[in-house]
């Protein structure tokens, strides 16, 4: 009985195991990234689509001999070479551990890492060392660390660099899938700035700056006031730090912002990103015409540089959302509600950590006489 079975059982055995590599190939072909990203899986898909394309259509083609439509899968893998070849950097760069040093700066100078759980914190790095790996950052006068760093007008450290690169993390943290350009460069002013000269003249007061396709410029003292450093104090002999304060204005939320806004808008800035879905849109452009007539009437927690035209409403409103979530949330519940939407996160929901009560500070110690420009 056994030997008549037999065969139909290694066939039944075989056809399972085929069953299950395909599965498995398919599994892997639909599988997101480790960080939640479907792009690269949407490559993937996308590459197998085209090869298979190309392979139907050389198999159609009459005078082609049958060995050369298996050729169209190299179509399909030169396809993903080619295209997918930031994702593929972007996955080497989230393989590599995350510098310790960098998780002590995130740790002490951005109050809301330590609002994170442990999960969102490794998201919060992967987007940290991506942009730190796909972003060139470097002094005015010095490029980088190369031969003409001597001519650098900036000490700029790696705690810098971090702390740039972590407001930026802030705004895709919710987004997975967002991808800021890379070919704008980050400069790295000394201090202020005059708007049309560039010069650092005792009067300018430029702090950060984008160009719709030029560089991102920031000045390294504004950066610094973004992340204030955790107060100290001895206590019985012992020295303890405050929980990490948000600062009432951020320069490096606020240029982000800017470069979110230009996106896909030919060089415009709109104060209304075209990520949002169209019937959006349309809510946007009505809540910032009744955000701005709030500000004019001095009823409105925003910062009055968001007068100056909707893509710096749209600025100032960003930095409240993150570094001033609770007051937002209470007194502008509908622009809250859809910036809590278009960043898929709800700061005012996070729990502040518990060192942080006692190094409280009202808002208006902080101080809010921000110039910004674009
Ligand atoms: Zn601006």
């Amino acid at each position: 009985m056994s030997s008549v079975h037999k065969p139909e059982v290694t066939a039944g055995a075989s056809e399972r195991r085929i069953g299950a590599r395909v599965a498995s190939f398919f599994n892997r072909l639909t599988a997101l990234s480790p960080h939640g990203s479907a792009a690269l899986r949407d490559y993937r898909i996308l590459s197998s689509l085209v090869g298979l394309s190309a392979v139907v259509a050389l198999a159609a083609i009459p005078a082609m001999p049958v060995w050369a439509a298996p050729l169209g899968l190299v179509v399909g893998g030169l396809y993903y070479l080619i295209f997918a070849r930031r994702e593929r950097r972007r996955m080497q760069l989230l393989r590599q551990p995350f510098p310790d040093a960098w998780r002590d700066t995130l740790q002490r100078r951005v109050p809301l890492y330590s609002q994170l759980t442990e999960t969102e914190q490794r998201r919060f790095e992967g987007e940290v060392a991506v942009f730190l790996g796909e972003q060139r950052i470097y002094a005015l006068g010095g490029l980088d660390d190369g031969p003409s760093a001597d001519g650098a007008q900036v000490r700029l450290t790696d705690e810098h660099r971090v702390l740039i690169a972590a407001s930026a993390a802030i705004l895709l943290l919710g987004r997975p899938d967002w991808r800021l350009p890379t070919e704008r460069d980050i400069v790295v002013y000394p201090s202020s700035f005059a708007e049309e000269t560039y010069s650092m003249e005792s009067n300018a007061h430029t702090i950060g700056m984008v160009h719709a396709q030029g560089p991102i410029l920031f000045a390294i003292d504004a950066i610094e006031r973004s992340f204030p450093r955790r107060p100290s104090y001895l206590s019985s002999g012992l020295l303890f730090q405050a929980a990490p304060q948000f600062a009432q204005s951020h320069v490096g939320l606020h240029e982000f912002a800017h470069v979110l806004d230009f996106l896909g808008q030919q060089g415009r800035s709109t104060g209304v990103p075209v990520l949002l879905p169209p019937s959006v849109q349309r809510q946007w452009h009505q809540q910032l015409s009744v955000e701005r007539d709030r500000l004019m009437e001095g009823n409105s927690v925003l910062n009055p540089y968001g007068l100056k035209n909707e893509a710096e409403l749209f600025a100032v409103s960003v930095e409240s959302f993150f570094q001033d979530a609770q007051r937002l949330r209470s007194h502008h519940p509908e622009l809250y509600g859809l910036l809590a939407d278009f960043f898929n996160q709800d700061p005012a929901s996070r729990s502040l950590p518990m060192t942080a009560v006692a190094s409280f500070r009202p808002w208006f110690a902080l101080g809010s006489s921000v110039r910004y420009t674009a």
